[in-house]
């Protein structure tokens, strides 16, 4: 393994989730419902393949059909106006998406700022780029986790070349504000920074939470690369149908990678996706209304158990503060969390390259059914 790669070694969600296996523990850990999503979208899909949609190579910016729905979809939910072929590329997911824009557009030297703790591959595909990140932490405030909008600034010096934003941020359950997203775009401005953001969360905010995508702001949309997944949405992480949104340099530059990563992907899933981007806003909100209440059971269990909790505005993560149950290290304690309770956590120390500062967290995931997260609150209020 090449010394950009060798720091990384095997990713949390694969460890953990054979950690969940061998000892037939409840897998809060990686993030992917139980359920399956809507059928008639499984449907759709089972009749591409039916039909011969996509069985061969797709086109390489991804099917027409699938390309217009997403501009559709951003122009519906957010007024942002997107030529369906030449500023949307569909990827293998957005891990896809996040690789190719990182290659693209990453110099051999430049620093990338991004929101610590961050998504385990932002680290290794600035890695593969060549470049070197600069996490800039997010800390506990009012029972949030919250950007230090000084502490972001001084973080940009003349070698930035991008900022990488994730909201709804995974594993803290934030949703950036408004005020803290217009202070982000400001900076990019003022710095003439790209913009990558990863918002694969964008349907799954709850409350009074808004969802606000950065290309929204002023001056970002020419500056912005969006990426968004059908994964999380429609609950089919498997398909793996992601997609960027950018002006047509930057898509451009992303496709230029992204056709020697994969070339094309999940044809006959990209039909259907196109046609689940178009259901009507009631599967919107039902999704998020049972997400919520799955966040609410689970939480209230966490708190029994005695944890802290950091009740999250958005994704569907929790992050839990260990210390109020005597524990400090929380790679230690989800290793041994198995054995204990019966359950799979993540460590959030993976998140960060200040690994003391995300040493007492630890990250459950909600998107599995009613019982099962009654039977893992249950196994939990054993911890003390
Ligand atoms: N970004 C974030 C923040 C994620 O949580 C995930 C999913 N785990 C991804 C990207 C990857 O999405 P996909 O499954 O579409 O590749
Ligand atoms: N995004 C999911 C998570 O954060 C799963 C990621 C993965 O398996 N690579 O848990």
């Amino acid at each position: 393994l090449n010394r950009r790669l060798a720091e990384f070694g095997t990713t949390i969600f694969a460890e953990m989730s054979a950690l969940a296996a061998t000892t037939g523990s409840i897998n809060l850990g990686q993030g992917f419902p139980d359920t399956d999503g809507p059928e008639e979208i499984r449907e759709a899909a089972v009749r591409a393949l039916r039909d011969g949609r996509g069985n061969q190579y797709p086109p390489g910016p991804g099917v027409p059909e699938l390309r217009t729905a997403i501009a559709a979809h951003q122009q519906r939910r957010y007024g942002l106006t997107y030529d369906p072929d030449t500023e949307v590329l569909v990827t293998a997911g957005a891990t896809e998406a996040i690789a190719a824009s990182l290659l693209a557009l990453v110099e051999p030297g430049d620093e990338v700022v991004a929101l610590e703790p961050y998504y385990d591959s932002y680290a290794a595909c600035v890695a593969m780029a060549g470049g070197r990140r600069v996490p800039v932490t997010l800390r506990p405030h009012d029972g949030a986790f919250r950007l230090d909008l000084d502490e972001l600034r001084a973080a940009v010096t003349d070698r930035t070349r991008l900022l990488l934003i994730n909201t709804p941020h995974n594993p803290t359950g934030t949703v950036l504000t408004r005020e803290e997203l217009s202070a982000i775009a400001e900076l990019a401005v003022e710095r003439d920074l790209l913009v990558v953001t990863d918002e694969v969360y964008e349907h799954l905010v709850f409350d009074d939470a808004v969802h606000v995508p950065l290309a929204t702001l002023p001056g970002m949309r020419e500056r912005t690369v969006t990426i968004s997944s059908a994964g999380k949405t429609y609950s089919y992480t498997g398909w793996k149908v992601g997609w960027v949104t950018a002006p047509p340099a930057l898509v451009t530059a992303v496709r230029a990678a992204k056709q020697f990563l994969t070339y094309v992907s999940a044809g006959p899933f990209q039909y259907a996706v196109a046609e689940a981007l178009n259901l009507p806003e009631d599967y919107f909100t039902a999704l998020r209304e049972d997400l919520r209440a799955k966040r609410d059971l689970l939480a209230a269990g966490l708190e029994k158990a005695g944890f802290a909790v950091f009740r999250p505005a958005g994704t569907y993560f929790i992050t839990a503060d260990i210390r109020p149950l005597g524990e400090s290290d929380g790679f230690a304690f989800c290793r041994s969390l198995p054995e204990r309770a019966g359950v799979v956590a993540i460590p959030n120390a993976v998140f960060y390259d200040h690994r003391e500062e995300g040493a007492p967290f630890v990250r459950f995931a909600f998107c599995k059914r009613h019982q099962t997260l009654r039977e893992a609150a249950e196994r939990l209020a054993g911890l003390r």
